[in-house]
């Protein structure tokens, strides 16, 4: 029991005891799964999504699920702690420096020999951000949006999904161009000089199909420095978690959303093609009347999951 987390021990305890609040039990206590609360969703609680991961593709879903049905109950499994709460690149130069240098990363896969061979450009791989936010909190947060001829040998559906979805995925990344006059011109007159150069000698790139300021995706929409605040999910996120708090607290009811983080889904056990529960190295989780499981990803590797 932390100081935090009992009305009785509000202004500290009446002796003095072993101090062992941490950041991860601050987390907990307020935006996440507690042990004991994580216990009694395990055993107690039925959900009609469970997202594993917590990256950009599990922020899409979620609003978009909450969108739709306020009513929706999410269960969220990350498998790091919280680290971060905003992008790498936000923080302190010397930070900055220490954690760019791949400390965040693990590669729990190895290349196979087969596709290590089979194209000479692929020699290596990113590796996973394992903590809350996932890749968000390390990536360049560049968002080109491709027409439909560059696409081309894409599948048709992915082409139609870009088409439908660019335009939504745009405004929850928060996405500008680097020249936008609103957001200040982040890179001012050194963007512009790019710019024109590019198209001066776009023919001497072969692959290029065309030149745009950068699209990049920012914490806020206002920009009023001339640093640009890098765009990361667990901002985002953390604030649909502080709203179904409140609308539960109105409603009287349990939070739609539950977040657990430090809990990796190690399989997933099916019957007859139905998911019928997870094994996690916190427990099992009961997948209870979800029907179809429908991996999400963006990478080659299935990076986020969710059952739906
Ligand atoms: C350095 C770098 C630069 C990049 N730059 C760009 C860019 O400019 N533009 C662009 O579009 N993309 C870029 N990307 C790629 C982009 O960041 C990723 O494609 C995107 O973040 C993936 O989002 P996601 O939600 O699918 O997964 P992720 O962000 O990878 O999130 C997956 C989450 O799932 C958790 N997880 C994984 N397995 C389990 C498990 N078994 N149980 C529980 N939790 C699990 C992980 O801990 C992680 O938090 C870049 C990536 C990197 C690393």
């Amino acid at each position: 029991m932390t100081v935090l987390s009992s009305p009785n021990f509000n202004y500290g305890y009446s002796t003095p005891g072993q101090q062992e609040l941490n950041s991860q039990d601050i987390m907990n206590h307020v935006f996440f799964l507690s042990p004991s609360e994580w216990k009694k969703t395990r055993e107690e609680k039925q959900f009609d999504y469970i997202v594993i991961g917590s990256g950009f593709c599990a922020l899409g879903f979620i609003e978009r699920v909450l969108k739709k049905d306020d009513n929706a109950r999410i269960l969220l499994i990350e498998r790091g702690s919280f680290f971060l709460p905003e992008h790498v690149q936000n923080l302190p130069n010397s930070y900055q420096k220490l954690l760019l240098k791949q400390a965040l990363k693990t590669f729990p896969w190895t290349l196979s020999s087969k596709t290590l061979n089979l194209n000479k450009y692929i020699k290596w791989q990113h590796g996973i951000i394992p903590f809350f936010g996932g890749a968000s909190t390390l990536w360049s947060a560049w968002c080109p949006e491709p027409t439909t001829e560059e696409m081309n040998g894409w599948p048709q559906a992915t082409i139609k999904a870009a088409q439908d979805y660019f335009k939504t995925a745009k405004m929850l990344l928060n996405v500008v161009g680097a020249n936008h006059e609103e957001t200040g011109n982040i890179f001012d007159h050194w963007q512009n000089q790019l710019t024109e150069r590019l198209k001066q000698n776009l023919q001497d790139i072969k692959s290029a199909t065309r030149v745009e300021h950068a699209q990049i995706a920012v914490g806020t929409p206002t920009i009023t420095s001339t640093d640009v605040e890098k765009f990361s999910t667990p901002g985002p996120l953390l604030d649909q978690v502080i709203k179904c708090q409140e609308e539960a607290k109105k409603r009287q009811i349990d939070s739609r959303l539950s977040i657990v983080t430090e809990c990796i889904v190690t399989r997933i056990w099916q019957q007859e093609n139905q998911a019928t529960a997870l094994e996690t190295t916190r427990g099992v989780v009961n997948v209870g009347d979800i029907d179809t499981p429908r991996p999400l990803r963006t990478g080659i590797l299935t990076s986020t999951s969710c059952l739906a």
